[in-house]
């Protein structure tokens, strides 16, 4: 079976490389010159299996308001003149149930668990070097009120599958020494996972292209994807700056882009770009590195050790389309370091970056086969893309294997 995958991102590349291990004759292909130069180029780098609960809940819901409103937020909205972000806006406020919550929370982990062990495996027997390590996260509550919300939520995935473990403040700074030094920063206590993992998505996309390789595929690069050639209700071939590319199976997996590939099918993506930021700074010699990674919810930031670099992340703008990196961000994410662990990094000359997580309203990714066709979709996966990258290509290769 000749499959034809669009978008050599974290989940295109995990797809082309799980339908090569399957057999497939699989042609993966790419506007840009590299995989993995866009938004799985320089994020958090967490495998975040147990931190999945969906951005629409009833929390995210009463604190709108404020967290729109506010100059300092960390989550802003762009609106466009594009009934597209309306109508997502509105799919969004729908999806602030309690009920659509605990649903997309239990999904989400399915698949997080699920990505755990398909990576394993994929690790096991191809030994890739990506950075990854499974060096535990503290995720840090910065009110009592806030530090309730995530003990609900640690009784809730308990049932789920998760070993969580509530702290107080010292017991933070125990699990954390790097910590001690911080200047301004406030919390209540923390959520300390030990299995959560890191790992460089950018290596992760060129180490999984390489099997791909090294299995048969090919790998198209600056191939720009421009429409589907219709045959009845089956796609006979992918139209690029190149040419036409003909398969059996068609997988669309170009993240923020997808909306734009697909609409002229009639097929409408409930996919919006949040926008985001990471700074990459090189740790002091000497200094004492911190072992986990740290998610501040009071300024939204996680910090994550990287091999001998902090990778750090921040910021959500709802509908923001550019890739522009302003000034004012990359400052705010270097005085947090600042901050956070004084004379850690090296900070005067920061590697910076801007990516869109292509966001669905309820945060569940779309994994599956449009209608009846040949196309297969494996987009949506928003903040998590790393995280489900291994599962949701799993789950998409038994769809376009599974008999018609
Ligand atoms: C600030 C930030 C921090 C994040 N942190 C984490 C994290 O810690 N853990 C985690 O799990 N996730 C994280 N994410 C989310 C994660 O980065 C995304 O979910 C993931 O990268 C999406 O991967 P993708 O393959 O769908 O999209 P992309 O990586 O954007 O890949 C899509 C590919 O399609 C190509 N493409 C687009 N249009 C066309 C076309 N017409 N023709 C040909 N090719 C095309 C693009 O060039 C691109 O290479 C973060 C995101 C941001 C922004």
């Amino acid at each position: 079976m000749k499959v034809c995958v669009i978008g050599a991102g974290v989940i295109g590349c995990a797809t082309a490389y799980q339908l090569a291990r399957q057999g497939c004759e699989v042609q993966l292909i790419d506007a840009a010159q590299a995989p993995g130069l866009q938004t799985s180029h320089a994020n958090g780098a967490q495998l975040s299996y147990s931190y999945v609960e969906p951005f629409a809940s009833p929390a995210t819901l009463r604190a709108l308001p404020g967290l729109l409103l506010s100059r300092h937020s960390a989550v802003r909205f762009r609106p466009r003149w594009d009934w597209r972000q309306w109508a997502w806006g509105l799919q969004f406020l729908r999806a602030c149930t309690a009920r659509q919550s605990l649903s997309g929370t239990a999904q989400l982990l399915q698949l997080a668990q699920s990505s755990r062990v398909v990576l394993a495996q994929w690790m096991r027997d191809e030994h890739w070097d990506f950075g990854f390590a499974e060096n535990g996260k503290l995720v840090l509550c910065p009110t009592a009120d806030s530090l309730r919300h995530q003990e609900r939520q640690v009784r809730l995935q308990a049932g789920m599958g998760c070993t969580q473990e509530v702290l107080g403040v010292q017991e933070c700074l125990d699990k954390e020494p790097a910590l001690r030094g911080a200047t301004a920063l406030q919390f209540a206590g923390g959520v300390w996972t030990r299995d959560e993992c890191v790992g460089d998505p950018h290596r992760l996309c060129l180490a999984l292209v390489e099997s791909v390789r090294r299995m048969g595929g090919t790998v198209s690069l600056g191939v720009q994807a421009q429409g589907f050639v219709r045959r009845g209700e089956r796609i006979a071939a992918l139209r690029t700056g190149v040419g036409d590319i003909a398969a059996d199976a068609f997988v669309l997996a170009a993240g923020p882009r997808s909306p734009q590939l697909a609409a002229p099918l009639g097929l409408r993506l409930p996919i919006e770009p949040i926008k985001g930021y990471s700074i990459t700074v090189p740790f002091r010699s000497g200094a004492v590195r911190p072992r986990a990674s740290v998610t501040d919810l009071g300024r939204k930031t996680v910090f994550a050790p990287l091999g001998g670099q902090l990778r750090v992340a921040a910021m959500a703008e709802v509908g923001a389309m550019g890739l522009a990196v302003p000034a004012r961000r990359v400052q705010a994410m270097v005085e947090a370091v600042a901050q956070t662990y004084p004379d850690l990094c090296v900070l005067n000359d920061p590697a910076t970056w801007a990516g869109l997580r292509p966001a669905t309203p309820t945060s569940v990714p779309i994994v599956g086969r449009w209608r009846g066709s040949n196309l297969y979709l494996n987009v949506g996966h928003g903040a998590l893309g790393l995280t489900l990258a291994a599962g949701s290509a799993a789950a998409l290769s038994q769809h376009v294997l599974q008999p018609a």
